[in-house]
């Protein structure tokens, strides 16, 4: 992969980003922005949406924890907004800047505060550019403010976090520190206008905690598998249903992989998987939703790896069709 893009995410490039449109290589990031979508991960892959609505983010994180990669991580992507305001005379969303982040307040001695007559609002600018855009990796999470993120969207983000202290190290930059200082919401640069992003779903304290618990156990996830299963049936379990699957990965398992997981959809809600171990039942599985009449169940399996990349688990219980979203390992 070249530099700045990430292998296992989806490379989805957006033509909406750099100082002057699509200049490349000015951010050199200070800080992880974490947002919500406040809408779907299918939306904002949509080819040609995000230059029509004149954002981009650097990463595009699912529910299911599959990973689009927009834009170059060393380009600087549309996403830290301004600070709002309803007139030249309102500064509230400055005075609640948070500055008490010593990076956000090292950023606004970058800068100075510029009123936007044309929609009312605040920014940062030096050099003529938005400073947070070329200090900032923005990652975008789907969903709205509020819910819960999914502990398969919480590693993906850990997994992004990650990535980038390693590609910034590549680059000869300093990494971004796994803390409260680091890493933040939108809501610490525009409390005014983004209050409810990424909001309270997001569990910063346990992200935290999962990324300074060590790097040995990271799961990585690749779409690619993800996308080349989806067409595919399971197969018929029927009401005495047991089954057998096989999964076969389309790249190289690496040795030092422990066990891979499965997230899939399933159009049953009575099932259990045994992976030659264990029996997962209602553990690893959530609603995510409706379709028709039924509930989608997603559920997460890990089973047992061989390296010659091919992986089997049994289901039991009854299923009628399902795909596999993503597979990754744990390494
Ligand atoms: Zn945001």
């Amino acid at each position: 992969m070249p530099l700045g893009i990430m292998d296992g995410a989806v490379w989805r490039p957006v033509g909406s980003f750099g100082y002057g449109k699509g200049r490349h290589g000015q951010n050199v990031p200070l800080l992880f922005v974490d947002h919500i979508m406040s809408g779907f991960k299918a939306t904002m892959d949509r080819p040609g949406w995000q230059e029509a609505a004149g954002i981009s983010a650097h990463f595009g994180i699912g529910k299911d924890g599959s990973i689009s990669q927009y834009v170059n991580l060393f380009d600087a992507a549309w996403a830290q907004g301004v600070v709002g305001a309803i007139g030249p005379n309102d500064r509230r969303g400055i005075e609640q800047y948070n500055r008490a982040n010593p990076r956000l307040a090292e950023l606004e001695r970058r800068g100075e505060w510029r009123y936007i007559t044309d929609g009312s609002m605040w920014t940062l600018t030096g050099g003529g550019v938005n400073v947070w855009n070329c200090a900032a990796v923005a990652i975008e999470h789907e969903g709205f403010t509020g819910e819960v993120w999914t502990q398969a969207m919480l590693d993906a983000s850990c997994a992004v976090k990650r990535w980038v202290n390693d590609e910034l190290a590549s680059a000869g930059h300093a990494t971004i520190p796994y803390s409260v200082e680091g890493i933040i919401g939108h809501n610490d640069i525009d409390a005014i206008d983004r209050p409810g992003c990424p909001g309270t779903g997001r569990d910063l304290g346990k992200m935290i905690a999962q990324l300074n618990a060590g790097g040995d156990d990271m799961y990585v996830r690749h779409n690619k598998v993800a996308e080349w299963f989806e067409a595919r049936e399971l197969g018929v379990g029927g009401s005495a249903g047991r089954g057998e699957m096989t999964a076969r990965a389309d790249f190289a398992l690496p040795q030092e992989a422990k066990r891979v997981e499965f997230n899939v959809y399933l159009d049953s809600g009575n099932m259990s998987f045994y992976d030659g171990t264990r029996t997962f039942t209602d553990g690893p599985t959530l609603f995510a939703g409706e379709v028709g009449n039924r509930g989608v169940m997603v559920a997460t399996i890990t089973a047992a790896l061989s390296h010659d990349g091919v992986v089997k688990f049994e289901w039991l219980g009854n299923t009628r069709v399902g795909r596999i979203v993503s597979l990754g390992y744990w390494k």
